[in-house]
């Protein structure tokens, strides 16, 4: 039977740059996809949002690291992976919003993130046409950005590939078995590896891998569905968050939504129903559209004109609070939680990857300590993030 230092289940938003991460550790690393090859679950439905702008300390720090990798990619290795530095902008309309952007931003100054709350005057300079009734301002943090979630995969895949990381696809992983409490072998539809660690990236499919050792993973499919336009001349740069929640008796109730204009000029558009859509149907809806295209047009009244290409329906996997679960387990030794990526799953990745290599090769610093306290699965899952 063939040995690894490290199996990752999983080929997608986490598990891919974590086994950059392992393999350039030195680990021999084998990730395991059910599906015919990298990044084709819930990956490649991600819009491509990249911000470290959150209000939760472990957040901000794995992504803070993550924009650094993002953002050196193409001069480190080649590889163009539409990194865009156009930063993030959630707007208020209503003194609550205005209040809990403002106390969000001291918070996350606080930090160290370069965010500011700016008044209506910057708002239509960075976001030009935008209609400003009723718009009080709203934050503005330039360092977030924005990438192709394919592209970077695909670039992540083929780096760790070189390093050494073997990847085997159309192969489900279907029992880990355990002696004494400690991982021993990982078993699939195609055969049996030998290892003493595994983590679990599966994403949507978290909490069956879990229940194979016998853990609770509170991970609870959502679906979200997305679009993307036409192609036009760019005109703004970062990701506008409306917060703003709707009621439309037609189409269905939303809390937000979101959208940017990427590399290329397409728009590419996101919405956050209300209330959310557990389950696992990825078939996108007619309602999604109109819905979402009402609002935007409402807000920028110049995209009133732009055709959509096409629209897709994805799964966000959900924790109570909204916040991944990261780390070790008391119970099994050497297998390892990174799950519940909720919304984030594309920007966590990178500096996610990196904090579980030095899990798993035991060079957690002061700082990976306290990101993981943050993110344990034994935590109080009913305090939720403010703006997640
Ligand atoms: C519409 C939409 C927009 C989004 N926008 C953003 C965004 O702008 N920014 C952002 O950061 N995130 C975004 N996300 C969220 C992001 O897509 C997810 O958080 C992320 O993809 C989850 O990463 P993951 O690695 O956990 O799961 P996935 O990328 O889904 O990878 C899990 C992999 O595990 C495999 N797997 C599962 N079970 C098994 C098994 N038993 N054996 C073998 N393989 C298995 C699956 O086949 C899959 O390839 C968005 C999501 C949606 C739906």
């Amino acid at each position: 039977m063939v040995e690894y230092d490290v199996v990752i289940i999983g080929a997608g938003s986490v598990g891919v740059p974590t086994a950059l991460a392992t393999a350039h550790d030195g680990l021999k690393t084998l990730v395991i996809d059910s599906l015919p090859s990298v990044a084709q679950a819930d990956n490649k439905h991600a819009i491509g949002g990249i911000r470290a702008t959150h209000s939760h300390k472990g957040k901000i720090w794995l992504c803070q690291r993550s924009i650094e990798i993002f953002s050196s990619w193409e001069d480190k290795f080649g590889d163009d992976i539409w990194w865009s530095q156009g930063g993030y902008t959630f707007l208020a309309f209503t003194n609550e919003h205005e209040n809990l952007l403002k106390d969000t931003v001291e918070l996350q100054k606080s930090y160290g993130l370069n965010i500011n709350y700016v008044d209506t005057e910057k708002i239509k300079e960075i976001i030009p046409g935008i209609n400003n009734n009723g718009l009080l301002g709203g934050t503005y943090s330039p360092e977030d950005g924005n990438a192709s979630p394919l592209l970077s995969l695909h670039s992540f895949f083929r780096r760790s590939k070189d390093l050494g990381a073997k990847y085997h696809f159309n192969e489900k992983v279907i029992d880990i078995l355990t002696k004494n409490n400690r991982v021993i072998n990982i078993k699939t539809t195609k055969g049996k590896y030998k290892t003493q660690s595994i983590i679990n990236a599966a994403g949507a499919h978290a909490k069956d891998i879990g229940n194979m050792v016998g853990i609770d993973t509170p991970v609870e499919p959502e679906s979200h569905e997305a679009g993307i336009t036409e192609p036009v001349k760019n005109f703004f740069t970062p990701m506008i968050v409306d917060i703003r929640p709707c009621s439309d008796p037609k189409f269905g109730n939303s809390k937000n939504y979101y959208f940017y204009q990427n590399k290329e000029g397409k728009i590419i558009f996101c919405i956050t129903p209300d209330p959310n859509i557990l389950g696992t149907d990825r078939t996108e809806t007619s309602s999604f559209l109109p819905q979402i295209s009402k609002r935007m047009i409402q807000l920028l009244p110049r995209l009133r004109n732009i055709k959509v290409r096409r629209t897709w329906r994805g799964l966000y996997p959900m924790t109570p609070d909204g916040n991944p679960i990261v780390g070790e387990v008391n119970e099994i030794e050497g297998y390892i939680n990174a799950v519940g990526m909720c919304g984030q799953g594309f920007m966590l990745g990178p500096g996610l990857g990196e904090l579980l290599s030095r899990i798993s090769t035991e060079k957690t610093t002061s700082m990976d300590k306290e990101i993981l306290e943050t993110l344990s699965y034994t935590r109080d899952f009913g305090v939720e993030e403010e703006l997640k």
